[in-house]
């Protein structure tokens, strides 16, 4: 009985390939355009999310992070852009700001959070510190730069920095991630 029916499973494969040979099959060009626009306009949003959501890691190394606690006064006013959710787990943040300098001692705990970030993960390296090493660049201790450790999204000058320098990394940032490439 499964015999039977598995032979008449086969010859009626068989029957419906002959029936289909010599047929052209065209895309449904509706359905492409409209595949191609979903695809198109999710991705837009997923961006538009993720440029307008951003959160930082409360986590701060050196004297830049004196500059950080500055940057949530009301004078800087970061949360008109929704800077201010500073979170204190790694996992529910996906941005880091390197606010001081980098000894090698610190490396193993720092790449263990940022490891642990929600990903796509961005990381801003605030200060000459975090940038190249700062004063303490020729110490046998301290890391040259962060971008020898992670991947820096935006760098932000200074010793210290100013608050509105972390602001407009953030700022550039957003665009960033929103597609736009600066200088
Ligand atoms: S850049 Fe200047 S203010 Fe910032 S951590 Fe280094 S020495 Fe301190």
């Amino acid at each position: 009985m499964q015999d039977d029916y598995a032979n008449a499973k086969k010859e009626m494969d068989k029957l419906v390939m002959e029936s289909l040979k010599g047929k052209e099959f065209k895309p449904n060009v509706m359905f492409g355009k409209l595949s191609e626009l979903t695809k198109t306009m999710s991705k837009g949003i997923v961006n538009w999310s993720r440029k307008n959501s951003l959160w930082p890691l409360q986590f701060g190394l050196a004297c830049c992070a004196i500059e950080l606690m500055d940057f949530g006064s009301s004078r800087i006013d970061a949360e008109r852009k929704g800077y201010l959710l500073f979170r204190a787990t790694p996992r529910q943040c996906d941005v880091m700001v390197i606010a001081g300098w980098v000894t090698k001692s610190m490396i193993p705990e720092i790449k263990r959070m940022y490891e642990q970030m929600a990903e796509p993960r961005y990381v801003i390296a605030y200060g000459e510190c975090a940038t190249a090493g700062g004063p303490w660049w020729e110490s046998y201790n301290i890391v040259k730069g962060i971008d020898q450790v992670l991947p820096v999204d935006v760098y932000a000058v200074g010793c210290p920095p100013r608050p509105e320098d972390l602001f407009l990394a953030l700022m550039k940032l957003q665009k960033r991630i929103g597609g736009v490439i600066e200088d």
